[in-house]
């Protein structure tokens, strides 16, 4: 596998790079610049035309990109379908300009390119990077994206007047409708950019918050300063020579970014990443709120129920995401108590384990210190269990294991009694409010109830499987736990010295 390149420092190459890079975002000005100063009567024709070309040039090397770039797929797919919009609004505002020689009366299709070309890039900004959307969820952004087209749409046909030109209203409409969408798209990016939770979709809104950004101003500039034809002027002129720019730029970023690799390093404040995916669909809200707002009277019905259908669907999504997270919630927590059961499970034995038993004992132990109760502790351990080993091998070892623990699992009928595996073959049983005479009859029955059970042990004492057990129980002048603990080990030794197969309770006891 080859190693990921790291970050390169400032060298030699990157900054000729970086000059390229300038000289190229300086030449076309120059270019234009020098346009002007030609031919200043020409200028419409002059700069729609050049914008038209780098526009469509740099949709030709987005959709390259689409496929070789380590871009996300969905978000340059959707750049692309953007920038290709916008190239045909220009495209149609060509046709208008070289064949009916006129710039004021845009049709409703290239307004709407215009606008509208903002849609794929909104979707992307709105929906990408939720883990796990499902189908209705996409369904009902999908919608949303159609309700936001729509209106687009209606308002447009709106500003048009009798003669299917746009109205001197909606041209002052039509200037500020195209600011408020381009800065609206550009601020949607630029949360994007700052929540990314992946370097390369970190990466990709960087690049797009800076052309939206930049578009958003040069566009703005151009469009108050030369639709008005405020004439001849200085601005004007520059109105003229901005709006290629962040096409240009656009093409270079994208350049310089298309093949970094894809790796996740420091990602954004986790608390903003947690709260975009409920906020994104919001942009689509918002912005159909305020499509629907500007449009005229004569459309009400239709925009309030375009914009009533964009909330049901907006509720649809929301209660279907909080849906699926609390299912998310219920599995989490499921898997978290099976986790803790499996925590607390010998998993050769299926008793409780010595964590089981650890945290038992110190409970029993708490309790029994502010009673005047009695409390008893039984260590078992199997007779000759290494002979019974190296008899018959470690798989019957364990399968006598299983047994014996079954066996003595079944001598308990009290709920409050517990019995686990505690450690190789011991086994230990608390008897809580259990006196010792108790403990006794318990530790009898057990050593009966193995040693009936018949388990073949040819080296074993009767020719079968028995235990030997140590009792012991609780003193009042016991300061600490371990003590009962250390008495019942004691008992187990002693019982074992006497010839195994038995039960001692020890001389100490009571
Ligand atoms: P004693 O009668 O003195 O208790 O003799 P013993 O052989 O049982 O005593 P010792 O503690 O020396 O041996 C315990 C043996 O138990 C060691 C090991 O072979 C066996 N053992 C411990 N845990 C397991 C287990 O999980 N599976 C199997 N098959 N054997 C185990
Ligand atoms: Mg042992
Ligand atoms: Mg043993």
């Amino acid at each position: 596998m080859a190693s990921r390149p790291t970050t390169p420092p400032m060298t030699a190459t990157n900054r000729q790079t970086a000059l390229r890079y300038a000289f190229a975002l300086a030449v076309l000005p120059a270019l234009l610049a020098a346009g002007l100063w030609i031919a200043p009567l020409s200028v419409d024709h002059w700069s729609y035309h050049l914008q038209f070309l780098i526009a469509l040039a740099t949709t030709a090397w987005c959709v390259r990109l689409v496929f070789r770039s380590s871009y996300p797929r969905p978000l340059i797919v959707a750049l692309a379908a953007s920038l290709a919009m916008w190239t045909l609004g220009g495209a149609t505002l060509l046709v208008q300009i070289d064949w009916q020689h006129s710039l004021v009366d845009m049709t409703n299709y290239t307004y709407l390119l215009f606008v509208g070309y903002g849609i794929p890039l909104l979707y992307v900004a709105a929906t990408y990077g939720d883990p796990h959307p499902s189908r209705l969820q996409r369904a009902m952004d999908a919608l949303l994206l159609t309700l936001l087209g729509l209106l687009y749409w209606l308002s447009i046909v709106d500003k048009l007047d009798a003669h299917g030109s746009i109205s001197a209203d909606g041209l002052w409409y039509a200037q500020h409708a195209l600011d408020a969408v381009n800065v609206f798209m550009a601020l949607a990016h630029t949360i994007r950019w700052l929540t990314a939770d992946s370097a390369a979709t970190r990466r990709f809104f960087r690049i797009t918050s800076v052309f939206l950004l930049g578009y958003a101003a040069c566009i703005g500039i151009h469009n108050h300063f030369d639709m008005q034809d405020v004439g001849v002027g200085f601005i004007s002129r520059l109105g003229d020579v901005l709006p290629p720019l962040p096409f240009v730029g656009l093409a270079l970023m994208l350049h310089h970014g298309r093949n970094l690799p894809a790796d996740d390093d420091a990602a954004g404040s986790g608390v903003l990443q947690r709260v975009l995916p409920g906020v994104g669909p919001i942009l689509f809200l918002l912005a159909i709120f305020a499509v629907g707002v500007s449009i005229d009277d004569r459309h009400t019905y239709q925009v309030l129920s375009i914009v009533g259908l964009a909330m049901v669907a907006y509720i649809v999504r929301s209660v279907q995401v909080q849906y699926r997270y609390l299912q998310a919630q219920d599995r989490l927590q499921g898997m978290a108590a099976a986790l803790e059961r499996l925590s607390y499970t010998d998993a050769l034995t299926d008793l409780p384990n010595r964590r089981a038993f650890d945290r038992a004992f110190a409970r029993e132990w708490a309790s029994a210190m502010r009673t005047p109760q009695s409390m008893s502790l039984l260590m078992i351990d199997i007779d000759r269990f290494k002979d019974y080993n190296d008899l018959y091998g470690h798989q019957a070892g364990d399968h006598c294991l299983r047994a014996v623990a079954r066996l003595i699992a079944g001598t308990l009928h009290r709920p409050s009694d517990f019995c686990g595996r505690y450690g190789g073959e011991e086994f230990v049983i608390l008897l809580p409010a259990t006196p010792l005479q108790g403990a006794e009859v318990v530790a009898g029955r057990i050593i009966e109830r193995i040693h009936t059970a018949n388990l073949p042990h040819r080296q074993g004492i009767d020719g079968r499987v028995t235990v030997s057990i140590g009792v012991s129980e609780r003193h009042a002048i016991d300061l600490h736990a371990d003590a009962l603990l250390e008495r019942a080990d004691r008992n187990l030794y002693r019982a074992k010295g006497f010839g195994r197969h038995r039960w001692d309770a020890g001389d100490s006891e009571p």
